[in-house]
């Protein structure tokens, strides 16, 4: 079906918005909490005009536990993680990442969901529109040229999450709704690392719940660099988390068009685990900060984390 107008739905159930996805295709998006997507659609950089709104989905609401994992509804705000005793208790590290995004207003409104699939940045793709047709558009907005690289192949606007690298670093799941049935895969397998197309689910999966395994004992480490410390998109985040068997996930955000994972083991030579992270990461000059510095601070992140949680 083709949609031109102006369209905005809101399904009761799970069934009635899947059944929504079936008659609309590619020409929808889903709403959550709406702080990503309609900035985008106030920019000109989100053309959608048909919106499911979810936030009416009891299934996607709620913190309950489930054999050995906490499953945290979607819809969950960020501001209400707080809440959970199990999330404080098992997963700190989540709610100083939760904590990072935005400013209190965004936190009280954006979802867990919304976070973990917020639209990658770049300083050349958040643009006004105006802005953007002076300099003859970039790959991720219909150019043909990417305006940081002068490059005519790959976009690398940035994943620029806060909660991911958190819930990566404890080896969260996602469970998906789609047309063709429901499914449960690692976090990380979410994201391409293709700045234009950056999610490996098209727009018909309903991100349902996130899965984090209990009883892990995991210490973690959570940094983020920006210019001010309230409101502000990171320019590097690093999450490092340790779990009872002493396996080491280390991810970074904001220097890569999707997460940077490197997993190493206690007892690991500290500056090769930094190595493979600094090579991991293909930051351009598209941010804030220069390239270089943020390179450099991923190092003096990742040696503050190791020794923040006596790695
Ligand atoms: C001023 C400002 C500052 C910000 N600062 C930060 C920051 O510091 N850190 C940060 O990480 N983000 C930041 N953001 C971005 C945004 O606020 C957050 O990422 C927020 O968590 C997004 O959640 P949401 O519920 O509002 O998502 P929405 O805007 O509703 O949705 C985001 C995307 O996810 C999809 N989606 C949402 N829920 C689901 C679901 N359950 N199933 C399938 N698809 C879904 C939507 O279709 C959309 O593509 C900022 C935004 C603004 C406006």
């Amino acid at each position: 079906m083709m949609v031109s107008e102006n369209i905005y739905s809101k399904p009761a159930t799970l069934d009635e918005a899947i059944h929504l996805v079936s008659q609309y295709g590619a020409n929808f998006k889903f709403i959550a909490g709406g702080t990503d997507i309609m900035a985008n659609k106030y920019q000109g950089n989100d053309v959608t005009n048909h919106f499911i709104d979810i936030t009416g989905i009891e299934a996607l609401k709620g913190i309950k536990i489930e054999e050995n994992y906490i499953v945290i509804g979607a819809l969950t705000r960020l501001d209400d993680l707080k809440k959970s005793k199990e999330i404080k208790d098992e997963f700190p590290l989540l709610l100083e990442a939760a904590n990072a995004v935005g400013s209190p207003i965004i936190r009280k409104t954006a979802t867990l969901g919304g976070n973990v699939l917020c639209e990658n940045r770049c300083i050349f793709y958040n643009q006004s529109e105006w802005w953007r047709e002076a300099v003859g558009y970039c790959l991720k907005c219909s150019g043909n040229i990417c305006i940081a690289t002068g490059g005519k192949k790959a976009c690398f606007s940035e994943f620029i999450s806060d909660t991911a690298p958190a819930l990566i670093s404890m080896n969260a799941q996602v469970r998906l709704i789609e047309p063709e049935g429901e499914r449960v895969i690692a976090l990380e397998a979410l994201y391409t690392g293709d700045g234009v197309n950056p999610k490996t689910i098209n727009n018909t999966s309903i991100l349902k719940e996130i899965l984090l395994p209990l009883s892990q004992n995991y210490r973690g480490a959570f940094k983020k660099l920006r210019l001010r410390e309230t409101l502000e998109f990171t320019s590097l985040t690093t999450a490092v988390s340790i779990d009872k068997h002493d396996n080491i996930r280390i991810v970074l955000a904001g220097v890569d068009p999707k997460p940077v994972l490197i997993e190493g083991k206690k007892g690991d030579d500290k500056e090769e685990l930094i190595k493979k992270a600094i090579k991991g990461a293909r930051a351009v000059e598209n941010d804030m900060f220069s390239r270089s510095y943020r390179r450099d601070m991923i190092r003096v992140f990742l040696n503050n984390c190791f020794k923040q949680i006596d790695i």
